[in-house]
């Protein structure tokens, strides 16, 4: 297939030295405030360690925020991602107000504080503003949630148009828009962040089916699974990026591939949270655009997100290969592809405006490796912390 693009291809050689130079790695889904969580929610015990216990912790860690703590604790997570070679990321975005719920004078203070912190670790960031309304179908927002609602979606779509306006033409910032899920926005809602997104051309990102409680509130509710309910209101296109995807169901994986749609798969987060594990091997199948994120930044090595989204799909399905490249000549190659150009273009960058990432290939991880396999021993054996970002273009 000619469109499969060779490693050659992808790579920029540089005369005289010994390093690799490749699409810079982009992480399109975080919540950078869960750094401050890392090493403290792995005690719980087997009865009541959950997906829900552990979000619990981290209530608690949002309600504890300021606009100081938000941005410190941003940049810690962000200085970390480029050390290990990520250049941009996507940040789904949703303590905005004041821990009773009251917005800020300033109504978007924290993400003002999350985009420097960003900025001055060198990364670039497409601010996803999340819209949150409730706990649930019939469930008012829980103490713990109050920060990040909205009484209706006007607000939100507000609060996007100011960003926007803030840093229009800033070479390093987009904007986009994040529905929370289908649990947490009414229908509605999801409509007109679609719409929106859609007049301007903004990335729609949403999590979609990362727990199977989601998916049985969405068919009681709605009579639909999740992906079905989005594309019922007009929310599936290029620029739409389902978060986890873990519990999707095949025809949901048909409409989203038809859109062109992307699945942002969060690894390390999910093996950590004990969600399961998507159906990548069918969405990939479907024309389903993969790319990944770091999440709740438990681990943050941008390599080992890479390789997850596929040995992982190896232990579901027992296979050893669990897919045939489409975009490029290697298995290796395509999950670079996909964790830097799709990642790019997920949040909204041509991968072009974007720094590169370098390998060095000197490093312990290649020593006895043929150079012909160097990207293959990286991808399913190298370690994050041995990519740099590199300035040149
Ligand atoms: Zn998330």
């Amino acid at each position: 297939m000619n469109s499969r693009r060779t490693i050659s291809d992808i790579e920029t050689t540089v005369a005289g030295e010994r390093r690799m130079v490749l699409p810079g790695l982009v992480t399109a889904h975080s919540h950078a405030f869960q750094r401050a969580l890392r090493g403290q929610t792995q005690r719980a015990a087997r009865e009541t360690g959950t997906f829900w216990s552990w979000r619990e912790a981290m209530y608690a860690q949002g309600m504890a925020l300021d606009p100081e703590s938000t941005y410190r604790i941003s940049r810690v997570a962000f200085d970390e991602l480029r050390a290990c070679g990520v250049v941009a990321v996507g940040e789904f975005h949703y303590i905005h107000h004041q821990s009773d719920g009251t917005p800020y004078d300033d109504r978007t203070l924290l993400s003002d504080m999350v985009i420097e912190a960003a900025l001055d670790a060198g990364l670039f960031i497409t601010l996803l503003r999340v819209a949150y309304f409730r706990a649930g179908a019939g469930r008012a927002a829980e103490t713990g949630q109050r920060r990040f609602c909205d009484p209706d979606v006007d607000l939100v779509l507000r609060d996007v148009e100011s960003l926007r306006a803030k840093y229009r033409g800033h070479a390093r910032v987009r904007v986009g828009v994040a529905p929370h899920s289908v649990r947490a926005v009414p229908k509605e809602w999801v409509r007109e962040c679609a719409a929106y997104a859609k007049k301007h051309s903004l990335p729609l990102h949403m999590h979609v089916s990362e727990v199977q409680g989601e998916v049985d509130e969405c068919l009681a509710e709605h009579g639909v699974r999740p992906m079905e309910l989005i594309a019922s209101v007009d929310g599936l296109s290029e620029r739409f990026v389902a978060v986890h995807g873990t519990n999707l169901a095949e025809e949901e994986a048909t409409l989203l591939g038809e859109a062109r749609g992307f699945v942002c798969a969060c690894p390390t987060t999910e093996r950590d949270l004990g969600d399961g594990l998507a159906p990548i091997a069918t969405l990939r199948e479907r024309g389903v655009r993969m790319c990944v994120g770091i999440d709740s930044h438990i681990v943050t090595d941008a390599i080992e997100e890479l390789r997850a989204l596929e040995t992982h799909e190896r232990l579901r399905l027992r296979r050893r290969v669990t897919f045939e490249p489409t975009i490029a000549s290697t298995p290796a190659a395509q999950l670079w592809l996909e964790g830097s150009e799709h990642g790019a273009r997920a949040i909204g960058f041509d991968p072009s405006e974007l720094p590169k990432t370098a390998i060095d290939l000197g490093q312990p991880a290649l020593a006895l490796v043929d150079e012909r396999f160097a990207l293959d021993a990286i991808v399913y054996g190298g370690n994050g912390l041995d990519a740099r970002v590199i300035a040149d273009r």
